[in-house]
């Protein structure tokens, strides 16, 4: 059968980088002893390439240094379990008889002390030439007791006791998946280490000298050779070096980015037109100090010439929407066009209702793009927005699509980025002319300031911290499941006074022995529907309209429910978590969340911010099934004591790690090979400040230094940074 061979396709940045590291960026069957099957586990775990191997760190070690003697070898507690490395006598082989019973050696130690060597599937043979009557061998494996014997099955390693040192006596273990064990996978990062060839020092050789820090290669290779556990702690000198690398590798590549970005023009915006007068005049409050400073803020940067990108952080419930809006006019009355997205359709149409009653009466068009849109109505809003007959155009990930084109795009909005990836927001910023509209980004989602850098490290960041007067805090309870039916009589009593209640049921998480039938979306429904059916029952008699929410409804059940809630219709929401994102329902004073202690830390204070947004005190009653975990039980104790989500976020950090703060795969957040966010938060806020130093001083890294970081850049696959560098 003729076969055509594929044509090697060389990506554009493989073909730049430099020549001293191909070795580490060539797929891990060029080390030796490594095929196709290996390669694939190898690439489950750490990756394709030889670099990949590198950054896979041991999780233990193995110190077979105990002995050379059982009493040595079991002083302190230590001994049955543990790894030991005995001197032994060998004194007698008995064959085992039949199928079950295993060959065993007989052996003393120095003091005479017996230990008895176990092999099954023997091959005698073997054993008599390795283990020959009378030698003294130093001998190397897990040791066991039985009674009053001591054991060792299937020794790892034999020499003779003479040459003891050449068993390596502690040895790395690392992370592996079925179909790789540790001697193979440690051999094949042995041989990837000996490829790291001589580079030159990329950091600052005064900083290094005041961290105690050795070369790249010394940690590298100090990392893969750990001599006791706490070698293997984040916090030894290498792990803090080689997480340095990559956050510097990182913070650098971001800041490229931004400052490409800021060279090029923008739009002038100017603010004070007559829009943005008019909105500012018809709002029935002052804004807050910390909305004012971010409105400067946001003013100066579309005033400026260079483009906008900054981030508008904050609290739900802290008027960030308004905000938004008075920027959105100011775009509007430079004549130019402006993109509100949202996450979700039910968002998209509730920025449409607030934008809607914020412009009423002034001369501004509004219009919502969703995929939801029948197609002739899609049609004409499209053309609007081609002619420019339409100012604001708020939607969903339907904004993305190809035919879609602005007249001129001047201001694109992005609502809880956290759902989108940095890459659709450039996408969809390429649709303005010339690519050059102002970006803000809203978040609900506050972030510690140490990951706003690795998350947003590209943007400017506006926080508001301050909520707009008159708000009463929330009160939160926490109550064991068993005390449910007190719950319930509460919120009845709620009801009875009219006011209206969430109800927010378990979440579900997905579970590998789960049949993929039986998937946690669905599981999450059955919750909630008992739930609902449960209060309905309870409720009848009072006539109490229970509601359900769930994650399967189609969206226009949805809508119905919600706006039904909405209108005071329905007393109690039964909801899965598809309340989480910014529903605005003054009227509503308590938020029930079952199973609590199953929620993120981030989870619980967005869904709490669902409540106590009128005028009336809310309440938010956290259900949860005892025994809790210790990091539940945090979780629990921070919700009760503050409601500041600036503090929340930072506990979140501290409780879990970095990653799940903000949901990794979802929020474009780097994942990081060697830096942990959660530990490693001062060398981000170093990192951040040396990238900015080093582009301030050498902005194309044209210096010594600069072309040793240009390396850095390439190891840590930030290879489009440089090709930044080179077209900007
Ligand atoms: P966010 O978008 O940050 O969740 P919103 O912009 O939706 O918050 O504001 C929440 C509520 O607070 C809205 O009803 C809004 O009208 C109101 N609001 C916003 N700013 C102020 C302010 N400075 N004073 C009083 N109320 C405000
Ligand atoms: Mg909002």
């Amino acid at each position: 059968m003729d076969t055509i061979a594929p044509r090697r396709l060389r990506p554009y940045s493989v073909a730049m980088r430099p020549e001293i590291l191909y070795p580490l960026f060539a797929p891990v069957t060029s080390l030796p002893g490594i095929g196709p099957r290996m390669a694939r586990s190898i690439a489950r775990l750490a990756g394709e390439k030889v670099v990949d191997l590198l950054w896979h760190l041991p999780a233990n070690l193995i110190d077979r240094r105990p002995g050379p003697d059982i009493a040595a070898a079991t002083a302190n507690g230590r001994g049955n379990g543990d790894y030991v490395t005995l001197i032994l006598d060998i004194r007698e082989h008995r064959r085992g008889g039949g199928r079950r019973s295993p060959y065993r050696i007989l052996a003393r130690d120095g003091q005479g002390v017996p230990v008895t060597l176990v092999f099954f599937h023997a091959r005698p043979a073997y054993l008599q030439q390795r283990f020959p009557e009378g030698a003294k061998l130093a001998v190397s494996g897990r040791l066991e007791r039985f009674g009053e014997d001591w054991q060792i099955t299937h020794p790892d390693r034999v020499a003779p006791a003479a040459k003891r040192d050449d068993i390596a006596i502690v040895e790395a273990v690392y992370p592996v998946t079925a179909g790789l064990h540790q001697a193979g996978l440690r051999k094949a990062i042995q041989a990837a280490l000996s490829l790291v060839p001589p580079m030159p020092e990329w950091q600052d050789r005064a900083w290094l000298n005041k961290q105690g820090w050795m070369p790249f290669a010394d940690s590298l290779r100090a990392v893969h050779t750990p001599r006791s556990p706490a070698d293997l702690d984040p916090q030894t000198p290498a792990r803090r070096r080689l997480a340095y690398d990559e956050l510097l590798a990182e913070q650098l590549t971001l800041q490229i980015a931004r400052r490409k970005w800021r060279h090029l023009p923008g739009r002038i915006v100017p603010s004070g037109g007559r829009l943005y007068q008019g909105l500012r005049k018809s709002l029935p409050y002052a804004l807050t100090g910390d909305q004012q400073r971010a409105l400067e803020e946001i003013a100066a940067d579309m005033g400026s010439g260079q483009r906008m990108l900054r981030l508008l952080q904050g609290d739900v419930g802290c008027g960030k929407t308004v905000i938004a809006a008075l920027a959105a006019a100011m775009t509007a009355d430079a004549g130019a066009q402006v993109a509100l997205m949202a996450p979700t359709e039910i968002l998209a149409r509730q920025h449409l209702q607030t934008l809607q009653t914020l412009f009423s009466g002034l001369p501004c068009r509004i219009a919502l793009l969703t995929g939801k849109l029948p197609k002739g109505e899609r049609e004409a809003i499209r053309r609007q927005m081609e002619n420019g007959e339409v100012d604001i155009v708020i939607g969903t990930h339907a904004l993305f699509q190809k035919d879609i084109a602005f007249a001129d795009l001047g201001l694109l909005i992005v609502d809880e980025q956290h759902r989108f990836g940095v890459a659709q927001r450039l996408q969809l910023a390429a649709k303005s002319r010339g690519g050059g509209a102002h970006t803000l980004v809203m978040t609900a989602t506050p972030i510690p300031r140490t990951l706003a850098l690795t998350a947003y490290g590209d943007m400017d960041i506006s926080r508001i911290r301050e909520k707009p007067p008159g708000r009463t805090p929330v009160t939160t309870s926490t109550v064991p499941r068993d005390r449910i039916d007190e719950v319930i009589a509460a919120i009845g009593r709620k009801m009875a006074a009219g006011e209206q209640i969430y109800w927010v049921c378990p979440l579900i998480e997905e579970e590998e022995d789960t049949p993929p039938a039986e998937d946690a979306g669905e599981r999450e429904m059955a919750a909630a529907t008992a739930r609902f059916e449960a209060l309905r029952r309870h409720f009848a008699a009072e006539g109490t309209r229970i509601g359900l929410l769930h994650g399967r409804m189609k969206s226009e059940e949805k809508e119905e429910i919600l706006t039904a809630f909405a209108a005071g219709k329905i007393g109690c929401l039964v909801a899965t978590t598809v309340v989480e994102v910014g529903i605005d329902v003054a009227n509503a004073t308590v938020i029930v969340i079952e199973q609590a202690e199953r929620f993120g830390l981030a989870q619980l204070h967005q869904l709490r911010g669902r409540v106590g947004r009128g005028h009336k005190p809310g309440h938010c009653i956290l259900l949860y099934t005892p025994p809790l975990s210790e990091t539940a039980r945090a979780r629990l104790k921070t919700m009760r004591e503050t409601d500041d989500g600036f503090l929340i976020a930072e506990r979140d950090l501290q409780i879990r790690g970095a990653g799940e703060v903000l949901g990794t795969r979802q929020s474009g957040m780097p994942e990081f090979r060697l830096a942990d966010p959660a530990e490693d938060g001062d060398l981000i806020e170093a990192a951040h400040d040396d990238a900015r130093l080093i582009l301030e001083r050498d902005g194309d890294l044209q210096s010594e230094r600069g072309r040793a970081l240009r390396l850095l850049l390439y190891l840590f696959e930030q290879d489009n940074a440089i090709r930044t560098l080179r077209s900007g």
